[in-house]
């Protein structure tokens, strides 16, 4: 029997590659982790943690405005945006601690550099070549963005979540997650921000109604949104960008903002000399058991570009040390994942949308609420809550649930437990509401939507 070095070897230390990584070394397993940036991935050092804080701290610029109509005197607030910068990174230093001591404490080794694959069973780490039994790569994703002139001129969530200032105008362009996350926190803190999206509407693929809700309130907070509308050059004269438009329309602004989606970080891994074969979008083909076309290669998370969410890359890092080191074929369930935009004010989803269960079903009850939130009838704010509850009438079954306002992915978190235990539009019914909260709309929607004509 062939001898390697270690029985795994895992090249990215994200959120997937860290969890197979410290369970199969904490069952026993002999582990290398490579990674060449710190340790943490995206979601930690790029992605949902920095996003969430900057979130938290735009929020405050809202609890100042609502809270006067509550009877407090605001006076002299001012936001400094480097502090926020300065103390976000602060905590990334401890979160990153805390992953390598998780690393540590399960006697994985971290190979600092880039990882190579040479052959199937050799990675090249910074000049050093180790074998494994077994290798992992969970290097994740990179924004990509439409090559146009000018495009060398523009950030990325990247360099947003480090921006040394923030500019008077910003433009995003693109409408996903990200797009609509961060016009939110820019919006909130005072940047005049338009958003240009190809499409008619913004979050393609989520339920209609949530969309088009979402626009609206996106519009109400100032956020200019121009729809229908391509960047077709970008020009930088002294500190002016300016965006020449499909209709031949100057835009000029501060700072312009691409967030038009996230690729395999595939190139220059040495997967071809492995016999990984990848999708044309750069991505990993995996079966069910992570495990790509080499059978002793293995990929979880978003180079795998299945659902491009942490707690799915850790699930599917999971079951993969499981399988390998703790004689357990159990695989990640893809039914049913709950997924929260945090847009201001944020979006939060389980199950199918409207246009899904009816492609599904055909004939779906749908059930729906569109109020204002109690906190909203003192503050003044003008700002809607939206509902909605997709039902399949032959079972009862709530195939979808669907929320926009104040604290959506606090409560989809919970309903997402009933859809996954297959819940009744009868069992959400006879569930006793919480009062006065939002949340109790979800157990006391009476009235069917007339179906559509
Ligand atoms: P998304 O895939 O969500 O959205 C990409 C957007 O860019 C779409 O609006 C798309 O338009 C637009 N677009 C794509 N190509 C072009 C182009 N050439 N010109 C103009 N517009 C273009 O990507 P994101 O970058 O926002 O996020 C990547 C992934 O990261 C998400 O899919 C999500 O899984 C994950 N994520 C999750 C978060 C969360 O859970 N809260 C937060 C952030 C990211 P169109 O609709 O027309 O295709």
């Amino acid at each position: 029997m062939a001898n390697y070095d270690y029985d795994l070897i895992t090249i990215g230390a994200g959120s997937g590659g860290v969890r197979a990584s410290r369970l199969a070394g904490g069952y026993g397993a002999k582990v290398a982790i490579c990674e060449e940036d710190r340790v943490g991935g995206t979601c930690v050092l790029r992605g949902c943690i920095p996003k969430k804080l900057l979130i938290y701290g735009a929020h405050y610029a809202d609890y100042m405005e609502d809270a006067v109509n509550y009877g407090w005197t605001i006076e002299g607030a001012s936001h400094d945006w480097a502090k926020l910068i300065a103390n976000k990174n602060t905590e990334l230093d401890r979160l990153n601690g805390i992953y390598l001591r998780i690393l540590r404490d399960n006697n994985v080794d971290l190979k600092e550099g880039h990882g190579v694959l040479v052959d199937d069973h050799t990675v090249e780490i910074a000049g050093e070549r180790l074998t494994a039994e077994n290798i992992l790569i969970a290097v994740g994703g990179w924004p990509t963005m439409p090559d146009i002139p000018g495009i060398e001129h523009v950030i990325t969530s990247n360099e947003a979540l480090e921006l040394p200032a923030l500019p008077k105008r910003m433009v995003i362009v693109g409408g996903g997650y990200i797009a609509v996350e961060f016009a939110g926190v820019f919006s909130s803190l005072g940047v005049e921000v338009t958003e240009i999206i190809r499409a008619d509407n913004i979050l393609r693929g989520f339920d209609i109604d949530m969309r088009t809700s979402l626009f609206e309130e996106m519009e109400k907070r100032g956020i200019k949104i121009l729809a229908e509308t391509v960047v077709e050059s970008i020009e930088k004269q002294g500190d002016v960008l300016s965006l020449r438009l499909g209709n031949d329309e100057i835009l000029e602004t501060d700072c312009v903002m691409y967030a038009t989606g996230r690729r395999a970080n595939t190139d220059g891994l040495g997967l071809e000399a492995a016999g990984v074969e990848l999708r044309d979008n750069g991505s990993i083909i995996v079966d069910e058991m992570n495990r790509t076309t080499q059978s002793h290669i293995y990929a979880v998370g978003d180079v795998t570009d299945r659902i491009q969410l942490t707690p799915v890359a850790i699930q599917e890092g999971h079951a993969l040390a499981d399988m390998l080191f703790n004689k357990d074929t159990r695989t990640t369930d893809y039914s049913n994942v709950p997924s929260a935009v945090f847009s201001t004010p944020p979006i939060a989803t389980v199950g199918l949308t409207e246009e899904q269960a009816r492609a599904e079903f055909g004939d779906v009850d749908i059930y729906d609420s569109n109020f204002k939130p109690l906190v909203h009838t003192l503050s003044g704010r003008d700002e809607r809550s939206v509902m909605k509850l997709i039902v399949e009438p032959k079972s009862d079954r709530v195939v979808g649930c669907h929320m926009m306002g104040l604290d959506a992915p606090e409560i989809i978190q919970g309903v997402a437990i009933a859809m996954k235990c297959g819940a009744t539009k009868a069992q959400f019914d006879a569930t006793t509401g919480i009062h006065p909260s939002s949340a109790e709309e979800f157990v006391t929607m009476r009235s069917k939507r007339p179906d559509p004509e």
